[in-house]
Parts: C-alpha cells; sequence; structure tokens
C-alpha cells in the first residue's frame, strides 16, 4: 500500500510486517444461551470430503464417501449448537457446498491426532479468524469465530506445528488425557485410560472423552507389521528433538524424550449423552387437583410440589407430569488397530452403557441409541469387535470406517457438474473425472453397499453422505436418509446442458477438429456454428510452435492444475495444487494446499490417485501461506503407507524455510518420511555455488555453459515492457533473499536432487525469489534435451510457476523463454480498477499483469491460476489480449502435446459460461469472500 509505483507492491507485506489483517482481538469464549425444552438434534456423518446438510431441524448423519482421502467426519447438530468429530481436509469446502455454516461450529472433537483427522483445521482456523489464506480478510458477519477444537493431549504437538503459520492467538485448542511423554510423566497410570473425561456439560449435552491406547507390548503379538515403524519412529523422533533449535519442546527432567505413549497411538471413544426429557405436563390433571393455571403450574414443571387451590391437599410433580424419558446417547468409536480394540474390551468406563450386563442395578444401565463406528473395516469386520457391538442391545450401528471403493455420488456436485460440462466441451483438456469412468470395485451398485453382509454377528448400516440419525424430537428417533443424495450421472449433466446450451454441441465438434487438422478445422467448420455465435481467432500463428515442442509425444508431459482458486477451498475452485506428470518417469507437486489429494482422486480415481503418490520424485512449495501447503502431512502420510515395505528414498521437499519448522514439529505426531530442502539452497546463485564447489558433477555445469544458456535464461537487461520504467522500489528486497547460500550442509540433499531430476528426466530445477512474502518464490523446471525420431537434438521444454507474486523483474527473468508461464492472477483488474490497489496491498497479479510477465518474457503460453474466490466459476475475461493465454480450471490438463491448441478453446469457454460470467454474489461463503473487499 505505502508503494503505489507503475509496478508497485506493498513492501511491509512482502517483509512480513503487514499485520493489519491479523485476528484484531483474542475472542472469548462461547457462551450461549440455549433453551432445551424444544431442542432439536440429529447426527450426521461426513466422511472425507465431508458431507452435511444442515436444514432447519435435527442431527445429521452424513459421510462424504466418494474420494476417501481423509477420515469420516460426524456432525452432532442442535438448533443452537454444532459440534463436529474429526476435520480432514475438504471439510470447509464440504460445508460450503452444503451451506453449513462453519461460523456455527462451537467444538471440534478429534478421535485420533494424524493427517486424516485434522488435515482441515488450519484452514479453518484462518478463515474463521477472518484472515482467510493470506489475509484475505473475510468476516464471518458479525459472528463470534470462535472453535474449539478438542483432541488427545498429543494434539498438542498439531497445534506446536500448526504455530508455524497460524498466530497463536486464533488457536483455541484443548488437550486432555496423560501428555505422551515428553513433559516428564513417565509411564501414564493406566486408570487415567480408562476414566472418562468429561469435555462438555451443559443444558444440552454432555461429552466425554474415554481413551483407548495402543498397548506396545501387545501391538508385538497382535501386529507385528507395525513394530518396525513404531521403532524406526522412536528413533527419528530421538534424531529430530536434537535437531530442534528453539525450544518447542519441553525436555523431562532426565533430558530424554519419553515413548511411553507414542504420539498419535492414542484413539478416543467420544461418549454424547442428551439430557433427559421432563415428562409432559398435563393441565386436565392439575385442574382436576383444584389447582389455577399460574406460577403453581411452573413449580410444578420444575419439580416442586404445591398446595391445591381449591382442594385441602398437596399435588405433587408426579400428579400432574408425565414419565421423563432418558436422554438419548451416542458413542463415536474410533480404534484403529487390533490392539486398541483388546483397550476397548477391557475398557471399564463402557460398562454401564452396555445393555446385556444383567448384574447391572436398573437405572444404572444406560441405553445407547447409536454408534458410529469410525474403526476400519480390519478391525470391525473381526468376531472380537463384532462381539462387543451385539452388547449394545438396543444401538443403531453405523459404520463408517474407511473402505476402498469407489463411490459415483460426488460430494461437490457443483464442481462436479463443471467438470463433466468441461470434458463434454472439450475432453483433451478436461479429462473424465477418476471415478466415472471406473467400475465398481465389487461390481455392486452403489444402493448395495448400504447393507453390511449378512454374515457379520451384528446388524448394522453402513454411513452414507448426509445420511441423519434423530435424536430428537423423541418421536422421530433414528435413522432418516432423506438428504442422502441421490445419483448423479455424467450423462445427465449433459442433457441438461445441451437443452441449456445448445449451440455447445457444434462447438465442442469444432473443438474436435483442432485435433484433426488445425488449418482445415480453421477454414472449413466455422460456418457449422450457428450465426448468433461468433468464435474470432485471429491471432493463431502456428509457425511459431517452439523447437522443444517439435514430435513430442503425448507421454512426455502433462500439467495438471488440481487446485485453480485463492486464500480458501471453495465450490468451485481448491486451493493451489499444480500436478506435473512425467508419465513413465514419476510426477511432481507444484505447492499442495488443503484437499490436494482429494484433487488427484477426483482426476485419477482412488487407484490411480495411489499410483500418482507412489511416483511422486519431489514436492516444491512456493511460500508458506495456508493455501500452499497444508495438503501435504496428508499426501507425505499417505505415501509413507503405500511404500511400506518397499525400497525406497524419503521424499524430496523443496520449501520455505518456514516449512521445515512445521513439517519438524509435526514429524514429533506422525512420521512423514521425507527429507527438506530450503529453496534457498535451489537457487540460480546457490546451485552455481554449489556446483563450482562440488567435483562430483563437472559434466552437468559444462553443459549447461556449453549451451551459452542455463535452466534460467539470461536476464533480458532491457524488457521492453513498460513494468519497470522506474528505478525499481523492491530490488534490495527480492535481492536478499536470492543471494547464495552456502550449500555445504546440505550437500547429500542437493546430490540427491540432482538425482532425482536425472531420473524424472529433467536437467534443473531453480527456485528464484519473488515479491509476495518472506521467502516467497516461483520455480523453473527445465527438462534435460531429447533426441528426435531423425537424430536430431531437441532441447527442453522449460515451465514456470509464479508462486504468488506481484509482478516482478526476477519472474520476468525466469520466465525467459518459457514453453509455460503458470502465472497467478488472484485479480482481475480491467473492469474493477480498484482491485488493482488490492492486487498490490496483497501483493497479488491482476490478469493483465500476469499476460504482462509472459509476453515481456516471450513465453509461448500462459496458464492463468490462483483466482481470487470472488469469480467462482470463471473469471471475467477479455480477449483480445489473450492470444497465448488459457484460464486454468479445477482439473484440467495440459499435455504438452495439445499446447499449441491451447488458447484456441479458450473463446468456447465463454459459451459454456456465457450465464455465468459474472460475480455469484448470491453464494454464501463466496458472498463473504468478497464482501470483505
Ligand atoms: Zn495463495
Ligand atoms: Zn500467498
Amino acid at each position: 500500500m505505502e508503494e503505489t509505483e507503475s509496478v508497485g507492491f506493498n513492501k511491509r507485506r512482502a517483509e512480513g510486517l503487514d499485520k493489519s489483517d491479523g485476528p484484531k482481538k483474542v475472542l472469548p469464549l462461547k457462551d450461549r444461551k440455549l433453551n432445551t425444552a424444544n431442542t432439536i438434534c440429529y447426527l450426521q456423518g461426513m466422511r472425507l470430503s465431508l458431507n452435511v446438510d444442515i436444514t432447519s431441524d435435527g442431527v445429521i448423519m452424513g459421510t462424504g464417501m466418494d474420494t476417501q482421502d481423509t477420515s469420516p467426519s460426524v456432525l452432532l447438530f442442535f438448533d443452537k449448537r454444532r459440534f463436529i468429530f474429526n476435520a480432514g481436509e475438504g471439510l470447509q469446502r464440504f460445508c460450503t457446498e452444503h451451506k453449513i455454516k462453519l461460523s456455527k461450529i462451537d467444538h471440534i472433537f478429534l478421535s485420533r491426532v494424524c493427517s486424516e483427522t485434522v488435515g482441515g483445521i488450519p484452514g479453518l482456523l484462518l478463515t474463521l479468524a477472518g484472515m482467510g489464506e493470506e489475509g484475505m480478510s473475510v468476516s464471518m458477519n458479525g459472528l463470534d469465530p470462535l472453535v474449539n477444537v478438542w483432541g488427545p493431549s498429543d494434539f498438542k504437538y498439531f497445534v506446536d506445528a500448526m504455530r508455524s503459520f497460524i498466530p497463536a492467538a486464533m488457536v483455541h485448542t484443548h488437550s486432555f488425557g496423560p501428555s505422551p511423554g515428553s513433559d516428564g510423566i513417565s509411564i501414564p497410570n493406566p486408570m487415567m485410560f480408562t476414566d472418562p473425561i468429561v469435555l462438555i456439560d451443559d443444558e444440552v449435552v454432555k461429552i466425554s472423552a474415554i481413551l483407548l491406547r495402543s498397548n506396545a507390548s501387545e501391538a508385538s503379538q497382535l501386529n507385528n507389521e507395525n513394530c518396525p515403524l513404531l521403532n524406526a519412529r522412536e528413533l527419528d523422533l530421538e534424531e529430530r528433538r536434537n535437531q530442534f533449535s528453539e525450544p518447542l519442546l519441553r525436555r523431562s527432567p532426565n533430558n530424554e524424550f519419553d515413548l511411553a505413549v507414542k504420539p498419535g497411538d492414542i484413539s478416543v471413544i467420544y461418549v454424547c449423552e442428551l439430557p433427559e426429557i421432563l415428562g409432559k405436563f398435563d393441565p386436565k390433571k392439575a385442574v382436576a387437583f383444584g389447582l389455577r393455571p399460574g406460577s403453581k403450574y411452573r413449580e410444578l414443571q420444575l419439580g416442586n410440589s404445591v398446595k391445591s387451590d381449591r382442594q385441602n391437599i398437596m399435588v405433587h410433580p408426579s400428579d400432574v407430569v408425565g414419565p421423563s424419558i432418558p436422554g438419548p446417547i451416542v458413542l463415536v468409536v474410533d480404534c484403529q488397530t487390533s490392539s486398541h480394540l483388546q483397550e476397548l474390551l477391557s475398557s471399564q468406563s463402557l460398562s454401564n452403557y452396555y445393555g446385556d450386563v444383567s448384574g447391572t442395578p436398573p437405572g444404572i444401565s444406560k441405553t445407547v441409541n447409536c454408534i458410529i463406528h469410525l474403526s476400519p473395516a480390519s478391525v470391525t469386520d473381526t468376531n472380537d469387535y463384532q462381539k462387543w457391538m451385539t452388547r449394545f442391545t438396543k444401538a443403531q450401528h453405523i459404520m463408517a470406517g474407511l473402505e476402498k471403493k469407489n463411490i459415483e455420488v460426488p460430494i461437490l456436485k457443483a464442481s462436479a457438474r463443471i467438470a463433466a460440462r468441461l470434458n463434454y466441451l472439450c475432453p483433451k483438456f478436461f479429462p473424465a473425472p477418476g471415478f466415472w469412468s471406473i467400475p465398481h470395485l465389487n461390481g455392486s451398485a452403489p444402493g448395495a453397499l448400504s447393507e453390511a453382509p449378512a454374515s457379520k454377528l451384528c446388524e448394522s448400516v453402513s454411513a452414507e453422505n448426509l445420511l441423519k440419525f434423530h435424536l430428537r424430537p423423541y418421536s422421530q428417533l433414528g435413522l432418516d436418509r432423506s438428504g442422502v443424495p441421490s445419483t448423479i450421472s455424467p450423462s445427465e449433466i449433459i442433457d441438461e446442458l445441451l437443452s441449456e446450451i445448445p449451440e455447445i454441441e457444434a462447438a465442442a465438434q469444432q473443438i474436435t477438429c483442432f485435433w484433426h487438422g488445425d488449418k482445415q478445422a480453421k477454414e472449413d467448420l466455422i460456418p457449422m456454428l450457428n450465426n448468433n455465435l461468433t468464435i474470432e481467432e485471429p491471432w493463431l500463428n502456428l509457425s511459431t510452435l517452439p523447437s522443444c515442442l517439435e514430435d513430442i509425444s503425448r507421454e512426455d508431459m502433462e500439467i495438471v492444475l488440481l487446485g485453480t482458486g485463492s486464500a480458501q477451498p471453495s465450490k468451485y475452485r481448491n486451493v493451489s495444487s499444480i500436478f506435473i506428470n512425467l508419465f513413465s518417469k514419476g510426477s511432481l507437486l507444484l505447492d499442495c494446499g488443503e484437499g490436494t489429494l482429494g484433487q488427484l482422486k477426483r482426476r485419477f480415481g482412488v487407484g490411480g490417485a495411489d499410483d500418482a503418490v507412489r511416483g511422486l520424485r519431489c514436492i516444491w512449495i512456493s511460500h508458506i501461506h495456508a493455501d500452499h501447503h497444508t495438503g501435504l502431512a496428508r499426501i507425505l502420510a499417505l505415501r509413507r503407507d503405500l511404500l511400506k515395505g518397499v525400497s525406497h528414498e524419503p521424499l524430496l521437499v523443496i520449501g520455505p524455510r518456514q516449512l521445515k519448522r512445521f513439517l519438524n514439529a509435526y514429524q514429533i505426531l506422525e512420521d512423514l518420511d521425507m527429507q527438506f530442502l530450503d529453496c534457498r539452497h535451489t537457487t540460480e546463485a546457490s546451485l552455481e555455488a554449489f556446483d563450482s564447489n562440488n567435483d562430483t558433477s563437472p559434466s552437468e555445469s559444462q553443459t549447461s555453459t556449453e549451451n551459452g544458456t542455463n535452466a534460467i535464461g539470461h536476464m533480458n537487461q532491457d524488457h521492453k515492457s513498460t513494468l519497470f520504467a522506474r528505478e525499481i522500489p523492491m530490488q534490495s528486497h527480492w535481492k536478499r533473499p536470492d543471494s547464495p547460500v552456502n550449500n555445504s550442509m546440505v550437500s547429500s540433499i542437493l546430490r540427491n536432487l540432482k538425482k532425482v531430476l536425472t531420473e524424472a528426466g529433467l536437467e534443473a530445477l531453480i527456485s528464484f525469489p519473488v515479491v509476495h512474502c518472506p521467502q516467497a518464490f516461483g520455480v523453473v523446471l527445465k527438462a534435460a534435451d531429447r533426441i528426435n525420431a531423425v537424430g536430431k537434438v531437441v532441447p527442453g521444454w522449460k515451465i514456470v510457476y509464479s508462486g504468488d507474486s506481484r509482478p516482478c523483474p526476477e519472474l520476468i527473468k525466469a520466465s525467459h523463454g518459457a514453453t509455460v508461464l503458470i502465472h497467478e492472477a488472484s485479480f482481475h483488474a480491467t473492469f474493477e480498477d480498484a482491485l488493482v490497489d488490492e492486487a498490490i496491498a496483497r501483493n497479488h497479479s491482476t490478469t493483465k499483469e500476469a499476460i504482462e510477465v509472459g509476453d515481456a518474457a516471450g513465453a509461448y503460453r500462459i496458464i492463468l491460476t490462483h483466482f481470487s474466490q470472488r469469480y467462482p466459476k470463471i473469471p471475467v475475461f477479455d480477449e483480445t489480449h489473450m492470444h497465448k493465454t488459457c484460464i486454468a480450471f479445477d482439473l484440467m490438463s495440459v499435455n504438452l502435446a495439445d499446447l499449441h491448441i491451447l488458447p484456441r478453446v479458450l473463446p468456447y469457454l465463454k459459451i459454456l459460461f456465457q450465464n455465468e460470467m459474472i460475480v455469484d454474489e448470491s453464494d454464501g461463503i463466496v458472498n463473504v469472500a468478497s464482501a470483505a473487499n
């Protein structure tokens, strides 16, 4: 804001000093007065990318079962209270889609602490605190934004890790139960694991926690597979602990890390008990007892006896009030391993809830109405677990543990609808979503999955998205499937599209022709289109195909835009992530916002996403804002699990130095099987310094000098652009992080990077500093030269990704001659000039500026991404400057072989979105995001 030069930027923000949009105050905990008399309550299960539909009544059971990338979530819903159990990635997005107001969630409880259950928390806290991703202020309409998060004691490790990028004032967290070792508490008293811990006890509900821990000695007998992992984890912990420079972890008095209970090994059973419902007051009976309506009625309802007005008797509450009904009870059970199961079976805390205990005196035994099982099938299918389930004689069992199967009901219907429409228009750039092409693994229709196999000892139903279990009113107690979404097939969506926009059929045919002789298509087929549809293509000059694309194969490289929105996940656009598919040579991820795994599954299917994660060679993170890295832990944890027992190297994660602190802290909780490299070690200057001090790779450094250039390209000293007409005010800023870093400390990691790149067919990965926030980078990927069919050496392609940035000389220099420049374009500024100021204040770029950067650098193609969520479906764009540019959509896949066609598709997108190219002010969350600007 201070700098408004021709290309201004916010210097204070770039240096991390702009705190103007931090949380304004520490808000008090919620304290709402509740009326229990008419409380409606229901349970809703939500799975993976959660599903919850909150209507005006009751408790919903909903599960987000399509991508299975996170733990299911369950919503306990009261008129004025919301409790959510588990908050995996995609929670916010799910809630937006299903109109669940995040601001009304009071408490989040974690059944265990791992990437599956906590992945959605950082984004949620940032949104609720009104900070969006990176200070994109979001006001929650004046409602108290604080949510309390509860987890077992190891949750504090996650909280510590989050503080790397979330201000402490925003984090209202509570951990309970014995400490997992680091506080000097040695072996916890086993009793502490069996006494229920009461967390909430108010007018509407009492919620208590029963802890289960994995018993290490039993684990060795029951679960041999896990043991080497646990040992490895212990060693890692000690090693990591020694690396800490900050007093993040308190050491126990003997300066040792106590591992009596390993972080991540505690599971929690939550018991939710609603208060009993007092019987109904019967006024007729009251009259019969000689009472006049008035204050005595009230006294009786409060449980006090009164004297009759007309008779000489005392009237007792039982005379005029019907019998009370015990409050419903719900259990949420997460029993992850057979070792936890042993604890579960022997837990004394549960004895009052079993219905089969004849010895229990009446009045003490409580009736459980509903049990939601988050435990995996490997546990719930065992005889022991089934027998345990039968002990709750009156409970409805709902099985919500993850199973490996594709489900055809997309949870995020709005984005699925757009994906299907784009796929119809141009299947090459918008392939069919991963689920739709894959037959059901077990050959059964989705409906058939709702009943558990008959062989089970205990009857149960499978959880489904938006399945409800009503707890109140009492007359409705039980399951309610009315909210479970119906299946939606691609063909239905296309039928709808064709009736809405009939000319789309001709447009799709026209696009198909681009792949069959471009010139002919251009000359002959335009008349096919309706008269009211004019497609102008004045810019095409196919002779400019860069040499690196000559005879390029379809198996060379594909760019998959997994998430193309900024700040927070929205209905139509997830947050930043770019999958660089190198086919047989593996893959890379550039940024990894929340929900990246879910997006991979949407693109490649459940099995295909596993393959993609297995094949990762490296993950590169641009900067520490939450919309660029909070999906990282989930991806790394999945890779660790997928490669268990397979010989492999830890995955290389290159990122800003703040990320290292987060990952180190996180790994106390859960091993991520990764190796960190600071972006500063991969700048051109640092890599050159490393090469010159290092004899190990003389041939490589020679190659780059022989070519007279290197992957970055030469700094164009006299940019034609008007962008930098004035003396550059940010020079001192961006110079600093670019100065060479002593790489000797990380030489083995750098050597590993070279090896990884070579295996991936890449010549270089080079980070360069950009103007956004402290330690913000862009990246250059340069492919190795290849030899074509006639033996000619063809130069490798070059991709540049801007990360988040203002236009800056470093970015133009790095993009010089790029085959593809993927540039952030958070704001569209042609029509809304006020947004230029906002782009400057936030250190982002406008669409116009992004295109100017690409033009100045001579990039062959520009892909715009990272759009403000104010443009929910498609940014308003002006084609005249778009001759080499395309707008990214989630799951758009750009194969290098199709790059020459890319800009030609853009005008057709306009047909698809002809009715929707306006800011969607009717959409709840989007509206909130734009209202704040
Ligand atoms: Zn961002
Ligand atoms: Zn950012």
